[in-house]
């Protein structure tokens, strides 16, 4: 489907629990997520046929998202019944990555052909202190995993946060030189109620470019970041900046909560409801949905924040 203002949308990010096994200060806050009944989440059987209904209106490109997706018990037969949906081209999944050691392998084995792992730190006392619970042990096996189970791409995410990593960054790119990895560094998005981020934490993708003055510029790959790569280097370094330099007019997605709320903007508070429908009526209540998607997503910082409604927990990234 094109939208109002001729963007073709082609890629759905389906977020299947809010519920998360860390708790990253940005994200969600410090006593988790209110647990909503289970009458009020989509069944496995609605987020299929959600699936289905949008790629009957043209979606190619389905991510896997939470809260943590891992934790949904039965993430594994999900992600294979998405794969068979006529229509999806590619399978992709977004993860904190501390339970990829059980299931990376059981997840490329399902049709999942890309995994981006979220990494901000490679200080085990800093990845306590920003996930508040986890352990960064956990999340380096998980990579090491990926990379055994032979994923199509690995991609490691950094939210970039101004006095806490901002350090990291030459440490975090490096990865890409150690590993066959992208690393991509997205700026830190003002949600609704997430972490007590002053200014200072707003940084802009810019400031890579100026810790890393060797980067290479690399030829765009068709998607939002601004690709680089260090000499020598496995993979990329890619800059991803919704809040300095919005991307809003390339923007080819459209999001789906757990509790069934298609979001046409990530930062917008409009949401279409399809918990309940039938196919036929999600496919009309999607229609709907893209047909409303804003030009973009409105002045984001640290003064404005998203009016998205909801935490990223909640939504997906
Ligand atoms: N639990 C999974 C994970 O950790 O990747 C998937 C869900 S998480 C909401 C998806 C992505 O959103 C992560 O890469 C996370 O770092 C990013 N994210 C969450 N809150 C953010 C914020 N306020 N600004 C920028 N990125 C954010």
């Amino acid at each position: 489907m094109i939208d109002t203002y001729g963007r073709q949308i082609t890629y759905l990010r389906l977020s299947v629990t809010e519920l998360c096994n860390l708790r990253c200060r940005y994200c969600m806050p410090e006593d988790g997520v209110c647990k909503k009944r289970h009458e009020e989440m989509l069944t496995q059987e609605e987020m299929i046929m959600a699936i289905r209904a949008a790629a009957a209106l043209g979606i190619r490109k389905l991510r896997i998202t939470g809260g943590e997706p891992l934790v949904k018990s039965n993430i594994v037969e999900l992600c294979r019944a998405a794969a068979a949906v006529d229509g999806i081209e590619e399978i992709c999944l977004t993860t904190n990555g501390t339970l990829l050691p059980k299931l990376a392998a059981p997840l490329r084995e399902a049709g999942v052909r890309r995994l981006n792992i979220s990494l901000d730190t490679l200080d085990a006392e800093k990845f306590h202190y920003i996930t508040r619970i986890g352990t960064l042990g956990d999340a380096l096996a998980g990579i090491e995993a990926a990379l055994a189970a032979g994923f199509e791409k690995v991609k490691i995410n950094s939210v970039l946060i101004g006095g806490f990593n901002d350090d990291e960054i030459p440490v975090l790119a490096a990865l890409t030189r150690q590993y066959p990895v992208d690393v991509r560094f997205i700026e830190l998005m003002p949600m609704y109620d997430s972490g007590d981020f002053g200014p200072e934490a707003y940084i802009p993708y810019t400031a890579v470019l100026d810790k890393l003055p060797e980067l290479e510029p690399v030829d765009p790959d068709g998607g939002v970041a601004k690709l680089y790569r260090l000499p020598d280097a496995k993979g990329n370094i890619g800059l991803i900046s919704p809040v300095s330099a919005h991307f809003c007019a390339a923007c080819n997605r459209i999001r789906l909560t757990a509790d069934g709320k298609i979001k046409p903007c990530l930062h917008s508070g409009d949401e279409y409801s399809l918990k309940g429908l039938d196919y036929e009526g999600m496919v009309k209540e999607l229609q709907k949905a893209i047909l409303c998607k804003p030009s973009w997503h409105g002045v984001l910082d640290a003064e404005n924040r998203s009016h998205a409604g909801r935490n990223m927990n909640q939504i997906g990234g």
